[in-house]
Order: C-alpha cells, then sequence, then structure tokens
C-alpha cells in the first residue's frame, strides 16, 4: 500500500461513524469496536490468518480515534478531508500543452478532442485567465500549459 493510500483513509468509516457524529458518539463507536477487535478479548476460536486481520483492525481503530478523538487532530483532518473532497469535485483529466491543442482561426480558439468524444474548446483571450478547461459534453477537465515548450 502506498503512502498516498494511506492519508486518504477514511478514519470515519474505520470507526463506522460519520463526520456529523458528535464527539460522544465517536467515542461510543470507537469504544465498541476496540472492544470488539482488542487483542486480550479475542477467544473465539478463528484462524491466525483471522487473528492478524483483526489485529490490524485494532490498530487502525486506535489510530482513528487517536486523530478523531482529540479536537486539534480531528479538525486538522476534517480539513484534509474536505480539501480531497474539493479535489475530487474537480477532476484535471490531463494536463495539456497548447501546442499539442488544434487553433480554429475562424472561431479563435483552441480545441481538443475529450476521450468521451466531446470537445474541450479554449477561447484565446479566455486563456489569460484560467488554464483549466471543461470539456462541452461530460465533466472532465484538462490544464491547459502555456509557455515554453520541451
Ligand atoms: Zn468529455
Amino acid at each position: 500500500m502506498t503512502s498516498e493510500n494511506r492519508t486518504a483513509k477514511d478514519w470515519y468509516s474505520v470507526l463506522g461513524a460519520h463526520p456529523s457524529d458528535s464527539q460522544a458518539e465517536l467515542k461510543q463507536k470507537y469504544q465498541k469496536l476496540a472492544l470488539l477487535y482488542h487483542p486480550d478479548k479475542q477467544h473465539r476460536d478463528i484462524s491466525s490468518e483471522q487473528e492478524t486481520d483483526e489485529a490490524w483492525k485494532f490498530i487502525e481503530i486506535s489510530q482513528a480515534w487517536k486523530i478523531l478523538g482529540n479536537e486539534e487532530t480531528k479538525r486538522a483532518y476534517d480539513l484534509q478531508r474536505r480539501d480531497g473532497e474539493m479535489t475530487r469535485s474537480f477532476p484535471v483529466d490531463n494536463l495539456i500543452h497548447l501546442e499539442e491543442m488544434t487553433f480554429e482561426e475562424d472561431e479563435a480558439h483552441y480545441y481538443y478532442s475529450c476521450r468521451c468524444g466531446g470537445q474541450y474548446i479554449a477561447i484565446e483571450s479566455d486563456l489569460a485567465q484560467t488554464s483549466l478547461v471543461n470539456c462541452n459534453s461530460c465533466s472532465l477537465i484538462i490544464e491547459i500549459l502555456q509557455g515554453s515548450w520541451r
């Protein structure tokens, strides 16, 4: 597992909780799971593989509570989470050099074909303001790189 995946971990879902849960609710959920997965509480007849899984689960639950059980780290995590959501709702599909786009002289715009069959259309004058262009038929966005072409 890459470190990227680790930072993207949803600590709320680890606790079976929701971001809107109160501190008391989070604590309750954590305690319930911690009891369930605590290594000392394993009296059931389970395979060592399952035991390892549950030990990992316990570590995850503890980590989730370490972050969400503290007001300061919880706030930092909530912010990070919101940033992540914003990035997801704003998917930059591709980085395109302006030179890769086709210039339509009559319309004075650049266009580039999207993989959905639609087109990214960038009006020349807009490119001074923004480098992000929406596909005209799907929700994908490309970022146009201007300047030196290497
Ligand atoms: Zn598209």
